[in-house]
């Protein structure tokens, strides 16, 4: 076990802590028995401290834990530990016309880790979110025992771990429904919109593609406010593409990446430079119909390693919120006039439709609209900002996602989760001592 300084992938806070990596399941059990609060973690891509340990606890982390340990090719259906990332089954299973059920934005993400948060992607109109699709899963749990869930067998403990944020067990194996996809690439048509409104109607009138997002001009202000580059996607038949690419449909094209090799320095981000990309960005991406790769079109921020590191060593904090249908353009409005106001600079804004909620009792996504940008860490202004912005989504009946927060009050999580109660009832059967504990949900009460 090794003490270091543990961070998520915002990089705030930092805190100091201790980090186990088991390699087998009988040493997770020992862990989980043993004196410390224990918090699970995965390949650390939460943003803030959803995997962080509280004091004198200790993170402990499933990438050991990385077989596959059996896969179906009729029903698609792969076994494998908690601790595969996401790459490795696109990876595996990508040449055999195998595809993930559906995908948050990087695939440096572990299947624990995208339960755990019940990660969503473009397609959440049409997929639902990860837990979804994952036909069972098997805990170890804080009495050092093991048990086997899903959505039929122990419903209530299956639904309260997806999304649960670790806390009701520490996933040690899962299985996952993969989809068949006709090829590796996509057709997408990119749509330009002057405002916000025109890019809600983009997407809101296109429920019929399979993948729809909206990059944000996240400080355009007055009547270009939230003018976005809109993203339609559905897969790519073999007709729609290039003989060489007919020919292999499910090759992985080869792809440089790049690394940011050192933090960069606070100005790197400041507005004028933000302001200078988002132009760029919205100027170059006029209307246009392509063929698309699936590294481009799902993990475009995964081509630079360590991209984190341009926000400099404070890091940044992501705010993701969802609004329901009904107050998600006045929301939306608000959100994005007090981010310019602040001068915020975020380059990185997302706007995705979201469908029905699921099961899971603090699943992040009902159906609404989910906006997600990065703010670079001020101190005490950044601060201020994300309290108002918190104020805005309690305003409009909206809610903040677990996976990106690093400041939300207890009170006001207790307001966005109406169903924190069922939730509870199971961490008091599965985990009576608290064993499982985080820094956040300390803070925002999912743990004494
Ligand atoms: C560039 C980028 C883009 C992203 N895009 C999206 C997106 O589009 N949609 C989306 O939904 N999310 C997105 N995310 C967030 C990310 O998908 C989630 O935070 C995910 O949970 C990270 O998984 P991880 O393996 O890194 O786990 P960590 O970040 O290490 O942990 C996340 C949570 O999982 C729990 N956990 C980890 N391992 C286990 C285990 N073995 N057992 C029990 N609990 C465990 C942790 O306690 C913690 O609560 C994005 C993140 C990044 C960095």
């Amino acid at each position: 076990m090794t003490g270091i300084d543990l961070a998520g992938w915002g990089r705030f806070p930092v805190v100091p802590g201790r980090e186990a990596a088991p390699a087998s399941w009988r040493a997770v059990q020992g862990l989980l028995t043993g004196s410390d609060p224990v918090a699970p973690r995965g390949l650390g891509r939460a943003y803030g401290d959803s995997a962080l340990p509280v004091a004198g606890g200790v993170a402990v982390t499933g990438t050991a834990l990385d077989r596959i340990l059996g896969f179906d090719p009729e029903t698609g259906v792969v076994d494998c530990e908690g601790g595969v990332s996401l790459d490795l089954l696109i990876t595996t299973f990508l040449p055999r016309g195998f595809f993930l059920p559906t995908t948050p934005g990087t695939r440096f993400v572990t299947v624990a880790g995208a339960i755990a948060a019940d990660v969503h992607g473009k397609d959440h109109h049409r997929a639902g979110s990860f837990g979804a699709h994952v036909l069972d899963l098997t805990l170890a749990t804080p009495d050092g025992g093991l048990v086997v869930c899903g959505p039929d067998r122990d419903p209530e403990l299956f639904h309260a771990t997806v999304g649960g944020m670790g806390l009701t067990g520490w996933i040690l194996r899962a299985s996952v429904r993969l989809k068949r996809v006709p090829s590796a690439f996509f057709r997408v048509r990119y749509r330009r919109a002057e405002s916000l409104a025109s890019a809600m109607a983009i997407l809101g009138g296109a429920e019929d593609a399979a993948y729809t997002v909206a990059w944000i001009d996240g400080l355009a202000q007055g009547r270009h406010l939230g003018r976005a580059v809109c993203m339609l996607g559905d897969d790519a038949e073999p007709v729609d593409l290039s003989p060489a690419q007919r020919d292999r449909p499910h090759h992985r094209p080869a792809r440089r990446t790049r690394t940011v090799p050192v933090d960069f320095p606070g100005w790197a981000l400041s507005p004028p430079t933000v302001r200078a990309f988002n132009g760029l960005y919205y100027a170059t991406h006029g209307d246009a119909d392509r063929i698309v790769d699936w590294e481009s079109f799902f993990y475009p921020l995964d081509a630079v390693r360590h991209w984190n590191r341009i926000y400099g060593r404070r890091g940044f904090a992501q705010f993701q919120a969802l609004f329901p249908d009904a107050s998600a353009e006045a929301g939306l409005a608000q959100v994005l006039e007090r981010i310019g106001a602040a001068g915020a600079a975020s380059f990185l804004a997302v706007l995705k439709r979201s469908g029905p909620a699921g099961p899971a009792p603090l699943s992040f996504l009902f159906r609404g609209w989910t906006l997600a940008l990065d703010l670079p860490n001020t101190g005490e202004p950044l601060v201020r900002l994300l309290a108002d912005l918190e104020g805005i989504l309690l305003r409009h009946g909206g809610r903040i996602y677990l996976a990106k927060d690093a400041v939300c009050t207890r009170d006001a999580f207790a307001t966005m989760y109406p169903r924190l109660a069922e939730w509870r009832a199971v961490k008091a059967r599965i985990d009576p001592r608290c064993r499982l504990r985080t820094r956040q949900s300390d803070r925002i009460g999912l743990t004494p």
